[in-house]
Parts: C-alpha cells; sequence; structure tokens
C-alpha cells in the first residue's frame, strides 16, 4: 500500500509498505480522509519524536477486515477513530483528567512502525483498546465529517473545562478552524462570542457561525473595543486558540476577576513570559490549559457534528491526495486567508 512517511524533520515520502497485519481482535480500515493536525505538524516539523512513524490521527475510513474474534463491528462499517483511549480507572482517569493517562498516552492505530495514528496511508490497523472511540458514521454523513470528530472533542472540551453559563461573554483569540468551532459551540450553548483574527475572511465565517462582535486583531485599540463591547458586564473568558503570547497577556487584562483564560494553542515546550501573579491569586483569574480529547464526550460530539449542528463542511477549504500529504502539511503549517482546514482526501482521483 501507499504510504507517507515521515523520516526526519520536514521530510516526508510517499512510500509503499505491508498491508497491516491484524490479529484476531483487531480491525483493518481503509482509509478514507484524515484531517491534518497541527500536533503533527509539530512533530514532523521539529522531530520530537523519532522517524520513522506514519502520522495522521483525524481518520475515517471503511472496515474492510475484522479480526476473529471482533464483535459489534462489520466489514463495510464507515467508521472515524480515536487513536487515543483512556483506561478509565488509573489515578488520573478518575479525576477525569485523561490526556495524562499512561494508557491514553499510547497509540493505538497505526499503519507500520511505531504507532502514530497512521492517517496518511491507505489503510490502518486499528488495535482493541482504542475500540471504544471506534464511531459508526451514518449513512447520510460524510467520511470529512467524521474525520472531524477528534477536533470537535478537544473543542467541547476546552469548553467544558471553563464552566461558562448561558449569557458570559468570550473572547475566542485566532479563528482559524479550532477557534471556528469554539466560536459556533459556544454560541450554540448560548454564550456571547467575540472573534478576533487578523483576516477578515476568518471573522466573517466567525459571524456566520455566531460570532456577535468581531475584532480584529491588530487594531490598536483592540482592548477598547473589548471593553466597549462587554459594557458592564465585562469579559467573563477568552479562549487562546493562537500560539501568541501577547494574548495571553492581555487576555488577563481584559478579563473579569473571577474570569477564566484557556490556553489550547500553547504546546511548544519552553515558552515563558512574565504574568501578573496576583491576577491568578488575588482577582481569581483562572489560567487553564486543555489538550486533546474525552472519551466521554464522543456520543455528544457525534451528535453535533452528524446532526449539522456544528457544520465542518465549511471548515474544510483544501483537500489533497494522498500523494500530497507534504503540500497539505506545509499549508496547514502556514494558512492563507482562504485557508481553514486542511485534510488529506484518499477518495479524490486522480489529483
Ligand atoms: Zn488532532
Ligand atoms: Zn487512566
Amino acid at each position: 500500500m501507499q504510504a507517507v512517511v515521515y523520516r526526519g524533520p520536514r521530510d516526508l515520502r510517499l512510500e509503499t509498505l505491508p498491508v497491516p497485519r491484524i490479529g484476531p481482535n483487531e480491525l483493518l480500515v481503509k482509509v478514507a480522509v484524515c484531517g491534518v493536525c497541527p500536533t503533527d505538524i509539530k512533530k514532523m516539523h521539529y522531530g520530537t519524536v523519532p522517524p520513522p512513524r506514519v502520522f495522521g490521527h483525524e481518520t475515517a475510513g471503511t472496515i474492510v477486515r475484522t479480526g476473529a474474534r471482533v464483535r459489534g463491528f462489520a466489514v463495510g462499517d464507515r467508521v472515524a477513530l480515536h487513536h487515543h483511549i483512556p483506561c478509565m480507572h488509573c489515578h488520573f482517569c478518575r479525576h477525569q483528567a485523561f490526556a495524562q493517562c499512561l494508557t491514553y498516552k499510547r497509540t493505538g492505530i497505526t499503519a507500520g512502525f511505531e504507532p502514530a495514528g497512521g492517517g496518511y496511508a491507505e489503510y490502518v490497523r486499528v488495535l482493541p483498546f482504542v475500540f471504544p472511540g471506534v464511531i459508526k458514521i451514518p449513512a447520510r454523513n460524510t467520511f470529512q465529517e467524521g474525520a472531524m470528530l477528534e477536533p470537535v472533542n478537544t473543542v467541547l472540551k476546552g469548553i467544558r473545562r471553563l464552566n461558562l453559563l448561558p449569557g458570559d461573554n468570550v473572547l475566542v483569540v485566532g479563528v482559524g478552524p479550532i477557534g471556528l468551532m469554539f466560536t459556533r459551540l459556544l454560541a450554540l450553548e448560548k454564550m456571547r462570542v467575540l472573534a478576533s483574527d487578523l483576516f477578515p475572511s476568518r471573522l466573517r465565517l466567525a459571524k456566520k457561525l455566531g460570532a456577535k462582535v468581531l475584532l480584529q486583531a491588530n487594531d490598536p485599540k483592540f482592548a477598547e473595543a473589548v471593553r466597549r463591547s462587554t459594557g458592564k458586564q465585562g469579559l467573563d473568558a477568552a479562549i487562546i486558540c493562537a500560539p501568541v503570547d501577547a494574548a495571553v497577556q492581555q487576555a488577563q487584562e481584559l478579563v473579569n476577576g473571577a474570569g477564566k483564560i484557556l490556553l489550547f494553542a500553547h504546546t511548544k515546550r519552553g515558552a515563558k513570559m512574565p504574568i501578573d501573579l496576583a491576577a491568578i491569586c488575588a482577582d481569581e483569574k483562572d489560567l487553564i490549559g486543555s489538550y486533546s480529547a474525552d472519551v466521554t464526550l464522543q456520543k455528544e460530539v457525534a451528535r453535533l457534528v452528524f446532526s449539522g449542528r456544528m457544520p465542518v463542511r465549511e471548515l474544510i477549504t483544501h483537500r489533497f491526495s494522498l500523494a500530497q500529504t507534504a503540500a497539505a502539511v506545509d499549508l496547514a503549517a502556514q494558512p492563507t486567508p482562504d485557508s481553514l482546514k486542511v485534510v488529506v482526501d484518499q477518495t479524490l482521483s486522480g489529483r
């Protein structure tokens, strides 16, 4: 089969690998669509994990083989996959801190080599411990929608960590695909969204998805605009969807006492910045992080996406064939004004 193999930093090669063999408790899935995720881009660009690997973890496809002992899945089922599943009973899982669970840190889907998702290959082998995250895609829904369950899940998990109330003013900093998902899910839960970005095209889409206030991120009067549009109530929370340190500082100044600041994009190690610790202690402004998905939200996420309440089609602006995966990764790493979510789509022919 064809697979895009990570051979070192910024070195992705289309290679021929054997179709993975599956054991009696495993599934073989023919990949249809796999999203390009910033977390993988970081690994591929900075070489934070050793090669060779086949990345790609926002995967949807069709089951083409089931192990002899597998129950509940059949050849022909169209499925969305989840490469990380927590054990649900360790110390961390009892605290709902699933992303810190040791089982969760293992990857249960592979196209070969050290398991790394494998979605940038024609076939993946699905290990039994991630079966709880395999979701069947309804007949009326697309593989693209299936591939978006994982990123939507990470966003819903982030929102749950904020404990917001309807009517709260929430600033979403950076409305790329993730910020747009935040915008939509917050609007569905009746929060009042202020969206900020450098690209006017993204702000327009944020408005369509429910943002009430649009802010140009480089506006010299940005803080004033936030204060004016939040009035007496003020700003209840800020979600930082772009790895911009200055935005964190500004958010800390702008949110109300007892407000929350959620870091969603600061995943690169070593970033440091001065913060006013009294703002956290005396003003009770919480600085919160959220990483990866929460499997207990997966059914709700599937309902949101498959019902169209969280529309994902407009968020996918670029589709690349498997052979063009490197170009897909480059575009996702360097977004243009008209690019949002980028996917590798193996149902495309001859591109
Ligand atoms: Zn992802
Ligand atoms: Zn656990």
